[in-house]
């Protein structure tokens, strides 16, 4: 009730302006992984896609909302798993 879909806002992180989606449910279609806790996200999960606003759309990831929101305290893996292949 009340949610609104297709809502982007932006929110700072290591120093850059991040471009921040709300995936609704009805489309979250596939599996992706989530960088803050090595996770899958299954399809039909609400989540939030996030990238560098000035990057160039190719650095999109999906996160739990609850892992993006504790991103601070989930950088040093992300910075770990920088190498890792991309969904
Ligand atoms: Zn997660």
């Amino acid at each position: 009730m009340g949610e609104r879909h297709g809502l982007q806002r932006t929110d700072n992180w290591l120093g850059e302006q991040w471009s921040v989606r709300h995936i609704s449910g009805a489309a979250a279609v596939k599996h992706y992984r989530c960088p803050g806790c090595d996770q899958e996200i299954p399809p039909g999960v609400p989540h939030v896609v996030a990238w560098p606003e000035y990057g160039d759309g190719d650095d999109r990831r999906h996160w739990h909302k609850a892992c993006w929101n504790a991103r601070d305290r989930r950088a040093a893996r992300i910075q770990r798993s920088r190498q890792a292949p991309r969904y």
